[in-house]
């Protein structure tokens, strides 16, 4: 299934060029008065929620996609987390370029761990980013997200993608500095995730989703889950190693080569194998 949120809160299966209005499975979702279990409800709920969407989805509303809001097809992860220099390539760039390493030698990812990005960072396709500086450096990183469906601790790779709920299509924005990463990678809109959720099930092999960035139709970064330094599974099991990952949370794998500055009025597509295409406008 490839789910979408959709015009405030509704939620989607697309098909094709149309998205279903499968919103009605909604009502059945427990409600809480005060402090909701840790997670995203609707992807916590996925299993028992599916074969609803399906039934549903012959009768339900056809609305065109192209004329939808849409936002971040996970609405409450409790984190969303960053792989910094999860690829070769992007490791040799970094340590190349002095806009990207100011003054420090960068490490792979294995010595630097995972950070984290605030959730209030989440934006959707199609949303405008607002530079937060006029003066500082932003760039695009071109990423592929996973998106955890069952609460995981201390998962070893072997059973990790037991856990998972699906796929997206991510943007890790990011002000280059000398600051920690949790700031400079938190702006409101730096957490792009989308256009939709592309469960596990229809994604053969998480370990090749080739990928591709442009800037105003001009391709900046092209790679493939296969080159990563650490796998999606590694992945899971290095940060459940610390914490609890529960449903919903977003863990974005890393960009390879090719990050580059954006400034006001770009316009920034990704695409990847079964994705579909994420586009947002720099404003
Ligand atoms: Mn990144």
């Amino acid at each position: 299934m490839k789910l979408c949120r959709f015009n405030s809160n509704r939620l989607g299966l697309v098909l094709g060029d149309e998205v279903a209005d499968v919103s009605e499975v909604l009502d059945g979702l427990p409600c809480w008065n005060w402090v909701p279990p840790a997670g995203d409800p609707v992807i916590a709920a996925l299993d028992t929620l599916r074969p609803r969407i399906e039934a549903l989805a012959a009768s339900a509303p056809r609305l065109p996609i192209a004329g939808l809001q849409l936002d971040a097809p996970v609405a409450a992860p409790s984190k969303v987390i960053g792989a910094p220099v999860n690829y070769h390539d992007h490791l040799e760039e970094a340590n190349t370029d002095s806009g990207i390493h100011h003054g420090s030698v960068v490490h792979p990812i294995d010595q630097m761990g995972c950070f984290l990005k605030a959730v209030s960072a989440l934006a959707g396709h199609g949303a405008v980013l607002e530079l937060p500086f006029t003066d500082r450096r932003v760039d695009h990183e071109a990423e592929i997200a996973v998106v955890i469906g069952r609460s995981a601790r201390r998962v070893s790779a072997a059973a990790a993608l037991e856990h998972v709920a699906g796929y997206a299509l991510a943007l890790d924005m990011t002000v280059r500095g000398t600051q920690e990463r949790s700031l400079r990678k938190s702006c409101d809109g730096f957490a792009v995730l989308g256009p939709w959720l592309t469960t596990a099930d229809e994604i053969a092999d998480p370990g090749a989703i080739g990928f591709e960035l442009t800037v105003n139709g001009e391709t900046r970064q092209a790679s493939d889950t296969r080159l990563l330094i650490r796998s999606i599974p590694e992945l899971i099991e290095m940060v459940s190693a610390y914490y609890t990952l529960h449903p919903g949370d977003v863990i974005m794998t890393g960009t390879p080569a090719g990050v580059s500055p954006v400034s006001s009025g770009d316009q920034v597509s990704l695409t990847g194998t079964g994705l579909g295409r994420l586009e947002v406008v720099i404003g």
